[in-house]
C-alpha cells in the first residue's frame, strides 16, 4: 500500500463578497479530477464505518471505488440501489455526524468528503441529460397513500413503486419536495435540482396530487378504505414562538413563514415574480441551527444591512452545522450570544422596532447535556431591528390527529409510530420522518421511509422480495 493521503481536498465555492448578493448555490461541487484524487484517498476498508453510519446503507465503499476508477456511470448506480435523492443528500446531509464520523481516515486526519462524492455523481448523471427510462415493473394490483411529499414521503414511494405498487403522493402545497423545496435556500439547495429528483421519483410511476390537504381534502380514514395502505410522512411544519410580548407586531415572522416566502413564493425573484417580501435593514434571527442560520443568511441576501444570530448559549452549543455557521460568518452574519430575547417593540403602527433582550450566562449541564443559560439579573438592553425571525423549532401539524380517530399522538404532538417498522396505532396506516420524531434531518427521514416501506411490502405480499430495500 502507499502512503496515506489524509488531507481532503477543499470543494470549490463562490468568494463570500460575491455570494451574499446574489440566491446561487454556495459550493460549486467537486470537478471530475478533484472527485478522483478525493476517492482515491479511500482505504477500502474490510469493515467500512461509514456503511453503518448511513440511515440509508449505501454501500459506500462501492461507489467510492468507481469514482476513482472513473466509472462515475456505474458508481451512480450503486448509489441509487439505496438513496432516490443523492443530489439532495450530498448537499444537505450532515455526513460529519454520520457516513464521514466513522472514516478510519479521520483517526489521523481529514475523513473522506463522502457527501460530496455523493453530490459529484449526481450532478455528473445530471449533465448527461435525462437517465435512460426504467423498465416499469409488473404492477401488482396494490395501490398506496402517501400523504407528504417530502423526503420521507418520497422515499416510501419510489420504494413501493420499484415493487411494482401504485403510489399516489397527496401534498398540501403547490409544489412537491417539503422541506427541501419550501424551507432550505436555493444558494444551499437549488431547487432545479428538487425538482430533478421528484421527476426521478414520478418516472417511477408515482402519482403527485398537488393542493391536496389530507384532513381537510379528504382524510386519513378514507384514504385507508380506499388504498391497501397509508403512510403519513407529513413532517413537522408548525413553528414555535417564544411566547413573549409584540409577537403579533409587523415584521415579526417565523423562519417558516420567512423562508417559505422567499423559497415557495420566489420572494426573492420579485420583480420577476410577483410576491415579494418585505425588505428589512436589520433583521434578528432567534435560534442558533441550521434553520437560523438559513435565515439570517437569506435576510442579508434579500438586502439587510445587518443579520444576527440572537442565541441564549455560547457558540460551542450552536446546533447547527459547522460548515454553515463558517458560511455564516464569512458572509457577515453578527452572532449575538448569551442573548435572549424578553419583548419586542413596535412603532405606533406596529411596526417591530426594538428587540429587548437580557444577558445569559452558562450555568451546570440540563437535559440535553447542555449547559443550561441563566439570565443575569438587571442585564436588559434594547436592540433596534426592523424584523424578526423566530427559528427556535417546529413541531407537527394537528391537523391530521384531530381527524384520524385511532391515532396515537405523543407529548409534542407527534405521531407514535414503531420504530423498527414506522406502524402507528391505526391499522393501516404507517408514519415516518419529522411527523414522528419532531424536526429532524432529511437522511433520518429517507431511513424512515425505507423502514416503512419494507414494513407495509412484507405486511402486504408476506415478505417477497424486499432483501434490496
Ligand atoms: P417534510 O420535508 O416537512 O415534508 C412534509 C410534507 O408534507 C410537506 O411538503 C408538507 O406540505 C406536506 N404536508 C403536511 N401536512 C399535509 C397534509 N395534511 N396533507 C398533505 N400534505 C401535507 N436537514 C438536513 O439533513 N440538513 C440540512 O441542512 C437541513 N436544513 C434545514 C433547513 C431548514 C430551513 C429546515 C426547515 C429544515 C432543515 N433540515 C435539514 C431538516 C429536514 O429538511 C427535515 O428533517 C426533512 O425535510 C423532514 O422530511 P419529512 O419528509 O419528514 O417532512
Amino acid at each position: 500500500m502507499g502512503t496515506i493521503d489524509y488531507v481532503r481536498r477543499p470543494m470549490p465555492k463562490q468568494e463570500h463578497f460575491e455570494r451574499v448578493r446574489n440566491f446561487d448555490e454556495v459550493a460549486l461541487g467537486y470537478t471530475a479530477g478533484l472527485a478522483r484524487e478525493e476517492s482515491s484517498r479511500c482505504l477500502r476498508c474490510k469493515k467500512p464505518g461509514c456503511v453503518d453510519g448511513c440511515p440509508v446503507g449505501i454501500d459506500i465503499p462501492g461507489f467510492v471505488g468507481l469514482v476513482a476508477d472513473g466509472d462515475f456511470a456505474a458508481g451512480i448506480r450503486i448509489l441509487k440501489e439505496k438513496n432516490a435523492l443523492p443530489a439532495v443528500c450530498g448537499r444537505v446531509c450532515p455526513q460529519e455526524e454520520q457516513c464521514e464520523k466513522d472514516c478510519i481516515l479521520g483517526k489521523k486526519g481529514d475523513p473522506l468528503a463522502i457527501g460530496r462524492l455523493e453530490r459529484f455523481l449526481a450532478d455528473w448523471e445530471a449533465e448527461q441529460g435525462p437517465p435512460p427510462a426504467r423498465i416499469p415493473p409488473t404492477p401488482n394490483g396494490r395501490r398506496i397513500a402517501v400523504v407528504g411529499s417530502g423526503p420521507a414521503g418520497l422515499t416510501v414511494a419510489a420504494d413501493l413503486a420499484l415493487l411494482g405498487y401504485g403510489v399516489t403522493v397527496y401534498e398540501a402545497l403547490h409544489e412537491a419536495g417539503g422541506v427541501l423545496t419550501y424551507g432550505i435556500p436555493e444558494f444551499r439547495l437549488p431547487k432545479g435540482i428538487v425538482r430533478r429528483e421528484v421527476r426521478y421519483v414520478e418516472s417511477l410511476g408515482v402519482e403527485l396530487r398537488l393542493d391536496f390537504i389530507v384532513g381537510k381534502t379528504r382524510t386519513v380514514e378514507r384514504l385507508a378504505d380506499e388504498f391497501d395502505a397509508v403512510f403519513v410522512g407529513a413532517g413537522a411544519g408548525l413553528p414555535w414562538f417564544l411566547g413573549i410580548e409584540g409577537e403579533n407586531l409587523n415584521g415579526v415572522y417565523s423562519a417558516n413563514e420567512y423562508l417559505t416566502r422567499c423559497n415557495l413564493m420566489r420572494g426573492y425573484r420579485f420583480p420577476a415574480w410577483d410576491t415579494p417580501l418585505k425588505r428589512a435593514s436589520r433583521v434578528a434571527v432567534f435560534g442558533g441551527g441550521n434553520v437560523a442560520m438559513d435565515s439570517a443568511r437569506t435576510a442579508l441576501r434579500l438586502g439587510a444591512d445587518e443579520a444576527h444570530i440572537v442565541y441564549r448559549r455560547s457558540r460551542e452549543e450552536l446546533p447547527a452545522r459547522a460548515e454553515e455557521v463558517e458560511n455564516a460568518e464569512e458572509e457577515g452574519v453578527i452572532f449575538d450570544f448569551l442573548t435572549l430575547p424578553v419583548r419586542l417593540i413596535g412603532d405606533g403602527w406596529n411596526w417591530l422596532t426594538e428587540i429587548e433582550c437580557r444577558r445569559m450566562e452558562l450555568g451546570e449541564p440540563d437535559d440535553s447535556g447542555r449547559r443550561r443559560p441563566v439570565e443575569v439579573p438587571g442585564s436588559e438592553f434594547r436592540l433596534s431591528m426592523d424584523a424578526s425571525i423566530c427559528a427556535i423549532g417546529n413541531s407537527p401539524n394537528p391537523l391530521i390527529p384531530m381527524t384520524t380517530p385511532g391515532l396515537e399522538v405523543g407529548t409534542k404532538g407527534n405521531l407514535v409510530a414503531d420504530e423498527a417498522t414506522g406502524r402507528t396505532s391505526r391499522d393501516g396506516v404507517w408514519a415516518g420522518g419529522d411527523v414522528v420524531t419532531g424536526a429532524a434531518t432529511v437522511i433520518s427521514a429517507m431511513g424512515a421511509g425505507r423502514r416503512a416501506a419494507r414494513s407495509i411490502h412484507e405486511t402486504l405480499s408476506g415478505g417477497e422480495g424486499t432483501e434490496g430495500l
